[in-house]
């Protein structure tokens, strides 16, 4: 048996002695494919090289650990593993700070989290993390960014970006101050149009919604994850309706008449699909709003250009999206409205922010932002409100027959490409003979170099002569490399899956890596945990799934989904509010660590709160878990030194082994049926709420466990003067339980526990009571 009972609970100590252990039979390997044998890929977040695990962090891991230590407990095969998020511009700044290169600031960041996460006890396989920022891992996003645009699904496209005259650079909004200046030199920073590398995710949005009722009835997606997948899609219900130019256009005031254009789109005759989720009110449209990035705005527009050109690279993305303020241009064109009246086609990007990419009808009556450009546009609507009748409205209806129900979704393609060095090359040169030509897939990675050193202004990539100065691949004349950057976001996109991929075979070409039959045994993830501000990630992530599904390497998931269970946790505050250093209320768990140790701090935060609720910081859950912890412990040695005596014979002959008064051993054996019974109803319980990810109630249920363990005590001794044989070996066999069921939750004195309880030490995990672990030969 263990160590001796007097010892006091030693977290340092204990989590010392379990760590170095784990290690030494590299308990967290994972196992290789075994179809025969349960098995699940659990993804936690991929965190930024930021230099810190903070609190947060040890929340999304403690929750992940929890789990992937659970289903190992009860004998499943475990996939457990991260990649660092390590490009972008959060690390290209804290290298500028830092005054390094940020190749070598993101590598001692990454050494520093690994240290601080390995000290909590996180059982990731560490041998399988990565950097996103690795050669060999960043081809993973030029292959990818070469294999979607071969598919159509990247395209060039002009784009605004804040750009700041002084550093010759563009800014992240980040970096654009509250009055509008750049957050380096403070000047002025003004919006320019500049070609950006666009991800079209239109293709897969209806896909996306559908899905997401699969995913709800899976029962593996918690309420926040579903919501925000709903929120970044943006559904809006409605009917769309054909609406035809009257045959003799409106002489525009506004600027030259109207030409025809190229495709005739917007001349006589010519006709617009418009939205509205207004159905019951068509007969009161009163104009047409369309999307500056509608295909057809140009040929609408076409009388008024310059000022299109103005709005598209105007500022309008960083002003204010209401109705009162936001940009509008009067095209000088109409279209006949549903009840025969002529309606005036406006261009704005409010439609984008509402619909999306689309046109729709204004209707002043129905819709309250209708009402203000209404006002706006000196529409005389008086008259019309008075006379509006519900006849009125349904003559509307009867007019365009044509209306039919549709549907439009806010989420729209977006900005890939960053004028930074520190990110993935794009894989484009520029030649003057062929253009934008693709580097071949066989020639990647296209290395960064390591030698740049932001500044913060211009791009020092775009200096480097030997980076930029290249030979076309289809002409072998001379060519530019592509200078912008990735943007992080594209990186994510990819990250999910590496993990999978044994470290062995990550230098194979990509397609041989998708063809692996690892990739097909872990994938979808069972679950993934990760912050609720991670729903514009997983929901790219979806739609990128589908893509690589039709376009063959990820074919085995039919339905295009990465993750068939999905756990958005909300995030640490403290006192209600956000933690920040400028606040002074950061909670720092390496402070935690040193004082409670690592077990009292993951139960804490897995305790404090359900994981869908923000946690509000409190000392007091600390203390409660830090007690806690310690009470099992005096408590099972106690009960260990009580045992060993009488095995001994230090103690008089125990009750309950013959001989004794029917009376005694009645009352202690109606006791033991009693204390089987929480035992047997805690541990289902306690199971429920795991397979849930409901830990907070798991942890609640294990304390509660453990105070029906010392009732048990304190009533058989109510009735007879020690406990008999039969009593300790039930309150063993209880304490036993609970020590199974602390195991995923803290892991390191349940470990330590266990054997000293007699448990065999081997594998990832003490098994989950009723469960028997294999134990190698
Ligand atoms: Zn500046
Ligand atoms: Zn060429």
């Amino acid at each position: 048996m263990g160590d001796s009972p007097s010892t006091r609970y030693d977290p340092q100590a204990v989590e010392a002695a379990r760590q170095a252990a784990w290690r030494e039979r590299d308990a967290f390997r994972t196992p290789p494919p075994a179809e025969d044998r349960p098995h699940l890929y659990i993804k936690p977040s991929a965190p930024f090289t930021s230099g810190n695990v903070h609190i947060g962090h040890v929340r999304s891991y403690s929750i992940g650990d929890a789990y992937a230590r659970f289903r190992r407990a009860r004998g499943e095969d475990v996939l457990f593993a991260f990649g660092f998020d390590a490009f972008g511009l959060p690390a290209e700044l804290g290298a500028i700070a830092g005054g390094e290169p940020p190749s070598e600031w993101v590598a001692r960041c990454a050494e520093h989290m690994t240290g601080q996460l390995q000290r909590l006890g996180f059982s990731f396989d560490w041998e399988r993390s990565f950097m996103s920022s690795d050669a060999i891992m960043y081809r993973w996003s030029q292959w990818l960014f070469l294999v979607l645009l071969d598919a159509g699904l990247i395209y060039r496209g002009a784009g605004n970006v804040d750009w700041c005259d002084n550093c010759q650079t563009t800014l992240a909004s980040i970096q654009v101050e509250a009055g509008g200046t750049c957050w380096r030199c403070h000047g002025p920073v003004r919006l320019i149009e500049l070609p950006q590398w666009y991800l079209r995710i239109s293709a897969y949005l209806p896909e996306n919604d559908q899905r997401l009722a699969e995913l709800a009835a899976g029962g593996r997606w918690d309420e926040v994850a579903l919501a925000s997948q709903q929120y970044v899609l943006g559904r809006v219900d409605g009917v769309e309706l054909d609406l035809t130019a009257p045959s003799a256009p409106e002489a525009s005031g506004a600027g030259p008449a109207p030409q025809p254009s190229a495709s005739g789109a917007a001349g006589e005759g010519a006709r617009l699909t418009v939205f509205t989720p207004h159905a019951d009110a068509l007969g009161q449209a009163r104009f047409v709003l369309v999307s500056p990035r509608h295909p057809d705005a140009e040929a609408w527009a076409a009388g008024v250009q310059q000022e299109l050109a103005r709005m598209r690279s105007g500022g309008w993305e960083r002003s204010a999206r209401e109705a009162e303020t936001i940009p509008l241009i009067d095209t000088g064109r109409t279209l006949g409205g549903p009840d025969g009246r002529e309606l005036p086609v406006i261009v704005t990007p409010l439609v984008d922010s509402r619909f999306g990419v689309t046109a729709v009808l204004g209707i002043p009556a129905a819709d309250h932002a209708d009402e203000v450009l209404a006002q706006r546009l000196g529409l005389d609507l008086e008259p019309e409100l008075e006379e509006s009748t519900q006849e009125q409205r349904q003559a509307g209806q009867a007019a365009a027959p044509g209306a039919r129900a549709a549907v439009r979704y806010k989420a729209f393609d977006f900005a890939i490409s960053r004028q930074r060095s520190w990110g993935t090359p794009i894989p484009i040169v520029y030649c003057e003979v062929c253009g934008a030509v693709p580097v071949p897939r066989e020639q990647l990675p296209v290395l960064l170099p390591l030698d740049i050193r932001p500044t913060g202004a211009g791009n020092p990539l775009a200096e480097l002569a030997d980076f930029v100065e290249t030979a076309c691949p289809a002409c072998g004349g001379p060519a530019r490399r592509e200078t912008d950057t990735l943007d992080c976001h594209f990186d994510a996109l990819w990250l999910w899956v590496p993990a999978c991929v044994p470290p062995q075979e990550r230098e194979e070409p990509l397609e041989e890596i998708f063809a692996l039959p690892d990739l097909r045994h872990w994938l979808p993830s069972e679950r993934l945990v990760a912050g609720s501000d991670s729903g514009n990630f997983v929901f790219d992530q979806r739609i990128v799934t589908k893509a690589l599904r039709d376009i063959g390497p990820l074919a085995f998931l039919a339905d295009g989904e990465p993750f068939a269970g999905c756990l958005f946790h909300e995030m640490v505050i403290r006192e209600g509010r956000k933690m920040s250093k400028h606040l002074g209320n950061v909670v720092d768990p390496d402070e935690l660590l040193a004082r409670y140790g690592a077990d009292t701090v993951r139960l804490a935060v897995l305790y404090a709160a359900r994981p869908q609720r923000s946690l509000n910081w409190s000392d007091s859950a600390v203390l409660r878990c830090h007690r806690f912890l310690t009470q099992v412990w005096d408590y099972a040695h106690a009960q260990l030194l009580q045992a060993r005596r009488e095995e001994a014979g230090e103690l008089p002959a125990s009750a309950g082994t013959g001989g004794e008064p029917a009376a005694v051993r009645d009352t202690s054996e109606h006791l033991r049926v009693k204390l089987a019974g929480w035992c047997e109803n805690g541990v289902a319980r306690i199971t429920e709420d795991m397979e849930q990810l409901e830990m907070h109630s798991a942890v609640r249920n294990v304390m509660r466990l453990f105070d029906r363990i010392k009732d048990f005590e304190k009533r058989v001794l109510a009735r007879q003067p020690q406990l008999g044989q039969a009593d300790r070996e039930a309150l063993i066999d209880a304490l036993t339980q609970l020590i199974q069921v602390l195991g995923p939750l803290a892991p390191h004195i349940a470990e330590e526990l266990w054997i000293a309880f007699g448990g065999e030490e081997h594998g990832a995990q003490t098994p989950w009571p009723g469960v028997s672990l294999q134990v190698p030969a």
